[in-house]
């Protein structure tokens, strides 16, 4: 069974601390407000080494695995879910430059990520075809020593034209399968012929903003290309069963931070002359809540530890993602309950964790698809 080290414990420890120091609560109701993301404390946290410390040392990296950025993702979402996402958000697709991308792309992009400099997010959605990635309709054609790209992608987070995007394409346009059709490009968001527009308030992550964004004839170098030409889609999967297990672990943090504030407040509020704590119904749920944050807690760092030994289990991968981003919303919507009137408004924060919960159970692959690929591998062939 996995257990932290030294080391991980000390990062654990630092990103807590750091998170109670800069997340302010007053800053995350006016920024969740305003739809902003939390600039300054971004470039603190990637001075600090927050930011892409999974990321190779030689680029401004932390050089250490999934396991200690699930630890910053987790503390900083339980100290406050909006920031926390959009913190750990931040560098969304820079795995797959750090893995596929020849050495000169990573070293022109890799460090400006590292250094709190530059945003960057992942462009795979489009507006037809969400699930079915195989599908999609976005033309990467090559054009001499270019890259001519066309089409249109929706629900890109990270919106910005200080900031680069891995868009996956499709580049051969006969009936290849997706294992052979698909490549993946890395586009500057200042590019001519992008045109980039805000998709508006969300139900919850409103401090990372998220784009449709139209390519009309987007020329860029071929040496953008990531990885192998035609490869997109295994390089594709590698990247989103890191980005499962690094939502697993905003999630588990974010049900954390919820039943920390439940278990502040049955503390402390009475009713009937009794503190809400010592009703036996209110031990029940807080005993619910706690076992579920403590499996979630079991499944997201054993898949991470996993990924960083090399033993990533797609199956696994989805067990964890499903369950700790259900926990969440489970957990969340429970400490409303307990907060009772005062729960539903905006001062009590967990109305704000519950909506943030919400987006775990959505991005890189919903509940349906988890379900789906788990019930596929346990079922097997019949
Ligand atoms: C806040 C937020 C941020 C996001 N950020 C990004 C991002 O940065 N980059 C990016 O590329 N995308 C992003 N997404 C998109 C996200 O990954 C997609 O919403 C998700 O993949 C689902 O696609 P869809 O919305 O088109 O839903 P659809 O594919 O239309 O699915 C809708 C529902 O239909 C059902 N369904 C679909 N297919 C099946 C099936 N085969 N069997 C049974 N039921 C099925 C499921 O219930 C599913 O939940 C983001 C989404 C949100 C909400």
């Amino acid at each position: 069974m996995f257990e932290l080290n030294r080391s991980q414990k000390e990062i654990q420890n630092a990103a807590r601390q750091f998170a109670k120091g800069e997340f302010d609560s007053h800053l995350a109701l006016e920024l969740e407000e305003s739809r902003e993301f939390p600039k300054k404390i971004w470039q603190k946290a990637a001075g600090l080494g927050f930011v892409g410390i999974q990321l190779p040392e030689e680029y401004s990296g932390g050089g250490l695995g999934l396991v200690e950025a699930c630890l910053i993702a987790e503390n900083f979402c339980r100290v406050d879910s909006t920031f926390g996402m959009a913190l750990t958000l931040a560098g969304a697709g820079s795995e797959a430059v750090a893995r596929f991308a020849d050495a000169g792309l990573k070293q022109t992009i890799l460090p400006k990520i590292c250094e709190g400099e530059l945003l960057s997010g992942i462009a795979f959605s489009e507006t037809d075809y969400g699930l079915d990635l195989s599908s999609i309709n976005t033309i990467a054609k090559p054009a001499g020593d270019t890259i001519l790209i066309n089409g249109k992608k929706t629900h890109v987070a990270n919106l910005g034209t200080n900031g680069i995007y891995l868009v996956l394409c499709k580049t051969e346009l006969n009936q290849a399968p997706p294992e052979e059709s698909l490549s993946m490009v890395l586009v500057k968001g200042d590019q001519r012929g992008m045109s980039i527009e805000d998709s508006g308030r969300k139900f919850g992550a409103n401090m990372t903003a998220s784009a449709t964004i139209t390519f009309d004839n987007v020329t860029v170098p071929g040496s953008n290309l990531v990885g192998k030409n035609g490869k997109g889609w295994s390089q594709a999967g590698k990247l989103l069963d890191e980005l499962k297990i690094l939502t697993a672990a905003q999630a588990l943090g974010t049900a954390q931070g919820a039943l920390d504030r439940a278990l502040g407040h049955v503390k402390q509020r009475e009713q009937f002359n009794r503190k809400l704590g010592r009703f036996q119904i209110t031990r029940h749920k807080i005993a619910l809540m706690a076992t579920k944050v403590e499996l979630a807690r079991l499944i997201t760092f054993q898949a991470a530890d996993m990924f960083d030994k090399g033993m990533a289990d797609s199956t696994y991968i989805s067990m964890a993602k499903m369950v700790s981003a259900r926990t969440a919303v489970e957990v969340a919507d429970e400490a409303i309950q307990l907060f009772g009137g005062y729960g539903y408004m905006k001062e009590s924060q967990v109305e704000r964790f519950f909506r943030d919960a919400k987006v775990a159970e959505l991005c890189f692959g919903g509940l349906t698809a988890m379900k789906d690929m788990i019930g596929e591998a346990v079922i097997g062939k019949i």
